[in-house]
């Protein structure tokens, strides 16, 4: 492979619009070292970390506030109910969702996706139908269509992309026919960062009376997000790239669509009366929510959407940008990186491949020197496909990154270069 040669650190000269370093010291883990290296957490679009806050919220909860809820009338049951739908509240605030009811809690974006394809795909999508999604989706919204279509008969279309990873609208207005049933597209991509055309996709689709389903888990604790002015039909994330508990996450719907929409299981909750011979369904959004649901997962995102909003998630992407111009831009002049993914409109993520060395050997490098990064088809294998590659290492960025931390990555590459010369 080509040697890297050694490049010139920039001296980080911007600031982040906020208190980088008194922000950072709300997230214990941040501090950690991996054996003599300080902590560099560059895997953010896995998994984002928790802040004090939203610990200290779990724990209060855990030590004072725990019942089952909806169903007691006791001081702990009555507590937690208005603590869990106070989250819910939250959820619709900072969604700008017109009603309480459209929020509904999910395990995560997975569950979202698959509670939209029991629940309306079975309903309203038959045999020689179609459903549109892009080339930039994750597994989980490309799997369970590719179920629906096998049970039904229907058919998956593909939203092709051009070589920096921008999604081609031109053939997408194509795509949309008379049995397109619904467009489900990703808001933000896991693997490259590009940045979908929210609003020429929905107008289009819409034109055409299609509804349009938006995963926001790559976007929401990166751009704002106004379902209303999206006017998308359903958006859905997940609590743990939030800066939340892992086991919650959103799925929000159009009132009129989630009341037209089957459930999604069966069980305690989601029911207003059974008999053996007729069950009344619960009203949206208790309807879609059977069973105990994750009451704690579902408090910490409320405070994990407090603390992201008092941050300002338009001065997180503002930081967040600098940090991706600057990783672009150190990455660029190291020899044998190739940048997979240079969309014009992108948040976040920086995904690369080094010449001679398997990603797996460049994460594998990068941890040793406290690097942490993700390496492999991250859930996207039509993405990887698309560029001829089986995988990436991707670095993705989150609100508390510090331009030195680029740094550390680049040095860690640096070393890679040297081992495997
Ligand atoms: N969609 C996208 C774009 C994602 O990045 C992810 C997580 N990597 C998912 C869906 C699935 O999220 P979860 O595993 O939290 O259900």
């Amino acid at each position: 492979m080509t040697q890297l040669a050694s490049i010139a650190s920039t001296p980080a000269t911007r600031a982040a619009p906020y208190d980088l370093e008194g922000l950072r010291a709300q997230f214990p883990i941040l501090g950690l070292r991996i054996g003599d290296a300080p902590l560099a957490y560059l895997d953010n679009g896995a998994s984002s970390q928790m802040p004090q806050p939203v610990i200290d919220r779990l724990v209060h909860y855990q030590r004072a506030e725990h019942a089952n809820i909806h169903r007691g009338v006791h001081y702990l049951s009555e507590t937690a109910t208005a603590a869990f739908e106070g989250a819910r509240r939250k959820v619709q605030r900072f969604l700008n969702a017109a009603e309480e009811c459209e929020i509904i809690f999910t395990r995560g974006t997975t569950d979202a996706l698959n509670l939209v394809m029991h629940g309306f795909g079975r309903a309203y999508i038959g045999e020689g139908d179609e459903i549109i999604v892009s080339t930039l989706e994750h597994h989980s919204n490309i799997v369970p269509w590719q179920m629906l279509c096998q049970e039904r008969g229907c058919h998956l279309r593909v939203i092709p992309c051009n070589d920096r990873g921008e999604l081609l609208l031109e053939a997408y207005a194509e795509l949309l026919g008379p049995r397109t049933r619904l467009v489900a597209i990703t808001h933000v991509s896991n693997a490259l960062g590009s940045i979908s055309p929210l609003r020429e996709v929905i107008d289009l689709a819409h034109a055409r009376g299609v509804p349009v389903l938006v995963d926001g888990a790559q976007a929401v604790a990166h751009i704002p997000v106004d379902v209303q002015a999206l006017d998308c039909d359903f958006y859905c994330f997940s609590g743990h790239k939030l800066y939340g508990p892992t086991g919650i996450g959103v799925l929000y719907g159009k009132a009129a669509l989630l009341e037209k929409m089957q459930p999604y299981q069966g069980g305690g909750d989601m029911i207003l009366s059974v008999s053996f011979e007729k069950t009344i369904y619960n009203v949206i959004p208790h309807k879609f929510e059977a069973g105990t649901p994750p009451i704690a997962a579902a408090i910490g995102l409320g405070a994990a959407i407090d603390f992201v909003t008092g941050v300002g998630i338009e001065r997180a992407a503002d930081w967040e940008a600098t940090l991706l111009d600057y990783a672009t831009e150190q990455l660029s002049q190291l020899p044998g990186v190739r940048l997979v993914g240079t969309a014009q409109h992108k948040a976040s993520v920086l995904s690369f491949v080094l010449a001679g060395v398997h990603p797996h050997d460049v994460g594998t490098v990068l941890n040793e020197a406290g690097v942490a990064v993700r390496t492999g088809h991250h859930c996207a294998q039509p993405v990887m496909q698309r560029f001829g590659l089986p995988a990436t290492v991707r670095a993705s960025f989150a609100l508390y990154n510090r331009l030195d931390e680029v740094d550390q990555l680049v040095g860690g590459l640096q070393r890679v270069a040297r081992l495997f010369a």
